[in-house]
């Protein structure tokens, strides 16, 4: 299939909406961890628009780090099996993590960190924040403790989120009307 037409891209959650959005979670992160000290973790590519306009809202002493992995091979399904692309993190021991993702799906993703997470460090805490959480898809118990908004069974793009590696500059999350 050829890139999409973004012509034919319908507006799910606007630019205005994502925003405030945004704006609520930070709230609660920056109640969540007053001024205590966070190890923010982006998940590449999807999650870095999200995870930028998130941690310009927090307010605690903050580092930022990125892991990189990979579950869509092409197209819009899922391979159903996580890679770990770059995952070289520094050592998170005692220390409160925020995992910062685009969207839950399946959720064998977030798992993948999770287990990962658990296996080698003993972090004070581990939260996984989500922009999209797609309750429909999800083969695996995994639940994120914040997300922005749940979504269809449909596949979305924009506001970093890809298709075939395109539209992640879209200001707003759109889809491709099936009919
Ligand atoms: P999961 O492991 O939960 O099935 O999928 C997580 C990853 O799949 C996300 O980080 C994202 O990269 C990709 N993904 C899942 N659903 C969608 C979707 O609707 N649109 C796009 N562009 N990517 C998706």
């Amino acid at each position: 299939m050829n890139t999409l037409d973004v012509k034919d891209i319908k507006v799910l959650l606007s630019e205005e909406k994502i925003q405030n959005r945004i704006q609520e979670i930070a709230d609660k992160l920056n109640a969540l961890y007053q001024n205590e000290e966070v190890y923010a973790i982006c998940v590449l590519k999807g999650a870095v628009f999200f995870a930028i306009d998130l941690l310009k809202h927090l307010k605690m002493p903050l580092k930022m780090e990125f892991i990189r992995l990979s579950s869509y091979g092409t197209g819009f399904s899922t391979s159903g099996k996580v890679n770990a692309v770059d995952i070289s993190l520094p050592d998170l021991n005692g220390k409160n993590v925020l995992i910062i993702e685009d969207i839950i799906d399946t959720g064998l993703t977030a798992k993948f960190l999770m287990d990962f997470m658990h296996c080698n460090f003993r972090t004070k805490s581990t939260i996984f924040c989500s922009l999209l959480d797609k309750k429909v898809s999800r083969k695996t118990e995994i639940e994120p403790d914040y997300y922005g908004f749940e979504v269809d069974d449909k596949f979305v793009v924009g506001y970093g989120l890809d298709y075939e590696g395109y539209y992640r500059n879209l200001r707003f999350i759109g889809y491709v009307p099936t009919k």
